[in-house]
């Protein structure tokens, strides 16, 4: 049998063992964490529950390609419940309540109804939104693989997201906020995503939401990498815990083991360095191997960019009913985020999955989007221990502040479940600046992409959400496929 080394058990890494087990190789996964998921996790504090990672997942409705994928990888079947939010968010300002409805049409009245004077930019927007529910990552072959017929029937069914490109491609978030006049309008456009972000990207996840694509699998995210581990497991693959990867070994242009921070060493016919690439190129593969694509992606800072967060998670406290629902975003008093000033903050309300949030342990989550320079700003501050958690905490009582200032009905029932910041991400699994998601492009930038094999080296393999631009969860699993598909097939006996 040949033998496959995985380095890192995140999903990318786990939907690479479940695909090259069921291509005949023995596969073990190393893991440098004490459990694997990755950024896919969650966790358990006070009796609550804090779900990281899963706020919608795409491919959920059995016509969509990638549900065989998620199939396969034993994340959906008929018997995974899943949940659809109602709205992607809402704004709740001066008393106005303005929705973006997974129901476009009741959307569209809504916002019709609030700002007749932004009517022409209003019904471009929903109808682009429409356009934009075609929008499909590859799943049976990485598009750098695919030949042209292959990629003409890849693009083809995505054609009217020319359209959308063509109208909101290269604008920023905060130009697409400036196209309306309606304050409620400017603020539910410009405030929930950054502002550096390209506009369509708010189109393209509002259409995951509005097709119906994205959901929510009960369970989480805990329970997602679980069916993963059990698919995994009966096929006979091995996982190995608490395993930190600290190099590839390579001899005459192939890699011949990999060497462990204690001290042990594996041999293998094959690696998949399922890996953050900024963890694989930094330490387990010297740097002269990065794919060019992945080179400029690091280098071109001004054009690509990621980006991060700040976690403030509560406990809501007894079982009455309260807001917020879902996720709603609203004005604020100005307070300071890592590098930011915040006046407008945002909710999540976790309250849908009673496996996970039964009625008297719902739990409300604050994600303060950063970037950059923020990511910086906590990486220095984290070297001073003390000052770092002073600040976290100062930032959730200011957080609290304003919860209950918008929702007074939460006085007194708000408890700090935890903080995190960005450089929590980049300790628990090598997140490249605390990143959640892979490199998004800036106005005058193109999307690229890159190879999951490298020159010279024959039988090293990447996969991870940074083998393509935008990263989550859709990506982390195909990677894993395409990475597997890259190994030869075992010719039967
Ligand atoms: C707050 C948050 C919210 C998110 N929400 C969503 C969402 O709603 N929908 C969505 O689609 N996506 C979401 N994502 C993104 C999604 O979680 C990621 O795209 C996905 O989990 C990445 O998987 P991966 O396998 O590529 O990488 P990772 O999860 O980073 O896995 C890499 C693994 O490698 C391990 N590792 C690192 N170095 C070594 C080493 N030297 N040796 C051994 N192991 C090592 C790490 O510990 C980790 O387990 C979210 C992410 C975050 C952080």
């Amino acid at each position: 049998m040949k033998k496959v080394v995985i380095i890192g058990g995140g999903v990318s890494g786990l939907s690479a063992g479940i695909y090259a087990q069921q291509m005949g190789y023995e596969t073990e996964i190393y893991e440098k964490n004490p459990m694997v998921g990755g950024e896919c996790t969650g966790w358990n504090r006070q009796g609550y529950h804090i779900d990281n990672c899963i706020h919608w997942l795409t491919g959920c409705q059995k016509q969509d390609d990638l549900y065989s994928v998620w199939n396969n990888v034993g994340v959906l079947d008929d018997d995974v419940k899943l949940y659809r939010e109602d709205y992607i968010y809402m704004l709740e300002m001066d008393g106005v309540k303005l929705h973006l409805w997974r129901d476009i049409e009741k959307a569209r009245k809504e916002f019709l109804s609030i700002a007749p004077e932004d009517s022409a930019e209003i019904n471009k927007f929903f109808d682009n939104v429409k356009l934009a529910e075609c929008v499909r990552v590859p799943f049976e072959k990485a598009q750098t693989d695919m030949n042209f017929i292959e990629f003409m029937k890849f693009v083809m069914p995505m054609k009217n997201m020319t359209k959308v490109m063509n109208e909101y491609g290269q604008e920023s978030v905060k130009d697409f906020a400036e196209r309306f006049k309606n304050p409620y309008v400017k603020a539910i456009m410009g405030k929930y995503f950054s502002e550096s972000f390209l506009a369509y990207t708010l189109i393209t996840s509002y259409a995951f939401l509005s097709s119906s694509t994205a959901a929510i699998p009960m369970g989480g995210s805990v329970s997602l990498v679980n069916r993963m581990i059990k698919r995994y497991n009966d096929l006979g693959g091995k996982i190995f815990t608490n395993k930190s990867a600290e190099k590839v070994n390579i001899v005459n242009g192939k890699a011949e083991s990999v060497s462990f921070a204690d001290g042990s060493e594996v041999s293998c016919n094959y690696v998949i360095c399922a890996t953050d690439t900024s963890v694989t190129f930094s330490k387990l593969l010297p740097e002269e191997y990065m794919p060019k694509n992945l080179k400029t992606l690091y280098k071109e800072t001004k054009g690509y960019r990621v980006s991060s967060g700040f976690h403030v998670s509560f406990g809501v406290v007894g079982s009455e009913p309260c807001s917020p629902k879902g996720a709603t975003i609203f004005p604020c008093e100005k307070f300071k985020v890592g590098k930011q000033t915040c006046d407008f903050m945002g909710t999540r309300m976790y309250d849908y999955d009673e496996s996970l949030f039964p009625s008297d342990k719902r739990v409300i989550q604050c994600n303060f989007l950063q970037d950059e320079e923020d990511y910086e700003y906590w990486k220095n501050l984290y070297a001073d221990r003390e000052r770092y958690n002073a600040e976290k905490k100062r930032i959730a009582d200011d957080v609290e502040k304003r919860i209950i200032k918008q929702f007074p009905e939460l006085e007194g029932r708000l408890k700090l479940l935890c903080t995190y910041s960005p450089y929590t991400f980049t300790k628990w699994c090598g997140a490249y600046k605390g990143a959640y998601m892979s490199f998004y492009e800036q106005k005058g930038y193109k999307a690229l992409t890159m190879k999951n094999k490298m020159k010279g080296l024959s039988n090293v393999i990447l996969a991870g959400q940074w083998t393509a631009m935008n990263g989550g969860l859709p990506v982390a699993v195909t990677s894993g496929k395409f990475a597997a598909q890259k190994l030869p097939k075992i010719k039967s006996r």
